[in-house]
């Protein structure tokens, strides 16, 4: 979002009285940034190709119902990896032709219910195959299915989020011993297998390593044909997995980038003989969100300022356990939620979580924070406040989304309210206090 945009929203949040005493956190949604961001991966794809795509959002990025309406809204549809994510997207509304069923570890009553639903399902591994084969048999299915390889063609800067490595767990490694030739096989026994699924992600990954993922999926899928005789695959799904730029407001690379590369890189790909789905989740969503924060005490500690803040490893969990990987910026603005001008000052931005590493930003200059100020850590709407991490009992902030209007007003609305204490007691056994006596 735009600076300018950003400190409209985080002035009327703070005057509209989002951000009390006994709700220090809260987290906002940009709803025009998210529309336009939707409009951007539409048009990319549809400049390079007059196939069908399917976009299918990665739900876990951003697993809030309204937000999965609103992307419905804008002709997207669901990656699901779990009967959660899978619940979230049918509750929003969204269509099984437009949901995609992903995940390394589905159980015979998931795969059940998926089928029964007609939703697309990629199979993980030749042994998950097998109880499709038992289901198919069965009950017939209106769901396309796909097979996801893993084509190994190496990691990105962050190994914990690298899918396409020699090891990973994820999918058929094709460059193994004998994989190839059982994948062939496996699609020639199984007339009905019509899809190839890769994901070769995700933040870290260079763009031309998740062309090269998607070329190793699509020469696949022609040999894979030719055997056949007729094109048997009618669909490629080549995942989601596009970086997001954490450094500055740009918006880079841009999905009309990573189409442009597809198109030089793997024209076969897209001239018309393979429908497409994809699967990104935090390049349509990290740069629509923002966390706003109390601060509720400053300090200084070894001669360093140190600012603790309400919002930490809850709602930033990534960046306190791998600061390095996962830098974020910090904006500082007063009570009134006016962005703070003045000298920067080296300082820490600590969250309330009892253990040391509890850091948004260490060492980070910004203007000199007061007690009473308000940070806002930007770029988090992808895996940060929508994916709540339960220390220390910290509650999960309420999401706001927003919209300004022609005469700049600021209007939100509660897309997940702030979690309530008594929700907290409950999830936490609080209805059989006698269980261990
Ligand atoms: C997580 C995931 C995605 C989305 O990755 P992003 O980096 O958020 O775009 C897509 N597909 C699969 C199978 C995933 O596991």
């Amino acid at each position: 979002m735009s600076s300018e945009r950003r400190d409209r929203a985080v002035r009327a949040a703070v005057e509209q009285g989002l951000l009390t005493e006994e709700q220090p956190v809260a987290a906002l949604l940009d709803v025009a940034g998210i529309r336009t961001c939707a409009a951007a991966l539409r048009d990319a794809f549809a400049a390079v190709t007059d196939a069908p795509v399917l976009h299918a959002f990665a739900v876990k990025a951003a697993p809030l119902v309204p937000v999965l309406a609103l992307l419905d809204d804008e002709g997207i549809g669901a990656e699901v990896a779990s009967p959660g994510e899978l619940a979230l997207a049918r509750a929003a509304g969204v269509r099984p032709e437009r949901i995609v069923l992903d995940s390394p570890a589905k159980t015979p009553g998931e795969l059940r219910e998926a089928l029964a639903l007609g939703i697309a399902v990629n199979a993980d591994n030749p042994q998950e195959l097998a109880r499709i084969d038992a289901l198919v048999r069965s009950a017939p299915s209106t769901s396309p299915v796909g097979l996801r390889i893993n084509p190994q063609v190496g990691g990105g800067a962050i190994e914990a989020l690298s899918t396409a490595t020699a090891t990973s767990k994820f999918g058929v490694a094709l460059r193994d011993e004998g994989a190839r030739e059982s994948v062939v096989r496996a699609y020639l026994d199984r007339p009905w297998l019509t899809r190839l699924h890769t994901h070769t992600g995700s933040q870290g990954v260079p763009l031309a390593l998740m062309a090269e993922g998607v070329a190793a999926a699509y020469d696949l899928a022609e040999e894979i044909n030719r055997a056949a005789c007729r094109q048997q695959i009618d669909t490629l799904d080549i995942g989601g997995g596009l970086p997001v730029n954490f450094a500055s407001d740009d918006q880079t690379p841009s999905f009309a980038e990573y189409a442009q590369l597809l198109r030089e890189r793997v024209p076969g790909l897209l001239d018309g003989r393979y429908g497409l789905v994809t699967e990104f989740g935090r390049s349509l969503l990290a740069k629509h969100g923002l966390i706003l924060a109390r601060v509720e005490y400053t300090k200084t500690s070894g001669g360093r300022p140190v600012a603790v803040t309400h919002a930490g490893v809850q709602v930033a969990t990534r960046t306190v356990y791998d600061p390095a990987s996962w830098p974020l910026r910090i904006e500082a603005y007063d009570a009134k939620g006016r962005p703070r001008t003045g000298e920067s000052v080296v300082q820490d931005v600590a969250g309330p979580a009892c253990f040391a590493g509890d850091l948004l930003a260490e060492a980070r200059a910004l203007p000199p924070l007061e007690q009473g100020d308000v940070i806002a850590a930007l770029d988090t709407g992808a895996y940060y406040f929508s994916n709540h991490y339960g220390y220390n009992s910290l509650p999960r902030p309420g999401v706001h989304g927003y919209t300004t209007a022609p005469d700049d007003t600021v209007r939100f609305s509660v897309v997940r309210a702030p979690q309530t204490m008594a929700e907290i007691v409950a999830e936490s056994g609080g209805a059989q206090p006698d269980a261990l006596l």
